[in-house]
């Protein structure tokens, strides 16, 4: 007698984990979803150390570990000010429940690309997967720039350097308004982890640190 089929309806993460679990099974399943195409919806993930381990038992231990990071603290910002509310230590996760919790896989949340009153990066926008070499275009108030050029950096998971360079201005950049940029940074191909951050970074030539600015915008290095 043959093996009875599985359907299962809904190609969510219910659905999804379902249909791989049965997999591991060596049973076949169809999954069946009404939209048309899978997407993230939402401001980012975060997985608690029982979603953890369920992922490890399904094989994706080394995936997981590709693109998440394991924070030392979590907190929770205002919308707006980016004021932090709450702030819960996470440093001794693995310890309590034997898995980490994972922050992050995918960061994009909708205001991520931008500090409202000085920078905009339009590409690569937060959580993008991207490629070598990295175009890096947006808008920056013309304080940002010095001879035309603000900072490009993009680091790895562990803010080691990648690739530096500068993103120059498309247009005359003396000015107080916003100023289009683009730039590209070349990075070598990477085997390990590929969460990269590409830092956005006033050009600020003199010796004070207090005009430092920033912006990161978190990628996926392909
Ligand atoms: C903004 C936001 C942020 C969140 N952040 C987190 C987080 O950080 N961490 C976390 O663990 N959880 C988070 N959650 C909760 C998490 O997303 C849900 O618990 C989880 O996605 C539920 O998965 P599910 O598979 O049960 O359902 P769903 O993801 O809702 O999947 C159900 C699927 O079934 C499909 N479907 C429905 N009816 C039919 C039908 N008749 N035929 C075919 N297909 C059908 C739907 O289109 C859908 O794709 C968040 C939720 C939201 C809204």
């Amino acid at each position: 007698m043959s093996a009875p089929g599985i359907a299962i309806i809904g190609a969510g993460i219910g659905g999804l984990t379902a249909a791989l679990a049965f997999a591991r099974q060596g049973i076949e399943a169809h999954v069946y979803e009404q939209a048309p195409q899978l997407g993230e919806v939402g401001a980012g993930l975060s997985l608690s150390p029982n979603a953890v381990k369920g992922m490890w038992f399904l094989g994706l231990k080394d995936r997981l570990a590709e693109l998440a990071d394991e924070p030392p603290v979590q907190v929770t910002r205002h919308y707006q000010t980016g004021e932090i509310l709450i702030r819960v230590d996470r440093g001794d996760t693995t310890e309590r429940y034997g898995a980490f919790e994972v922050e992050q896989l995918v960061q994009a949340w909708p205001s991520g690309n931008c500090q409202s009153d000085r920078v905009v990066v339009e590409a690569p926008l937060p959580g993008a997967a991207v490629r070598s070499p990295l175009v890096v275009s947006g808008r920056a108030r013309g304080g940002w720039f010095f001879e035309g050029e603000v900072w490009l950096r993009l680091l790895d998971r562990d803010r080691n350097v990648l690739a530096r360079g500068f993103a120059s201005a498309r247009a005359e950049w003396m000015t107080p308004g916003f100023v289009a940029f683009e730039g590209a940074l070349e990075y070598p191909r990477r085997s390990g982890p590929r969460r990269g951050i590409l830092v956005v970074r006033r050009n600020n030539p003199s010796d004070d640190r207090s005009l430092d600015q920033a912006l990161e915008i978190p990628v996926v290095l392909e």
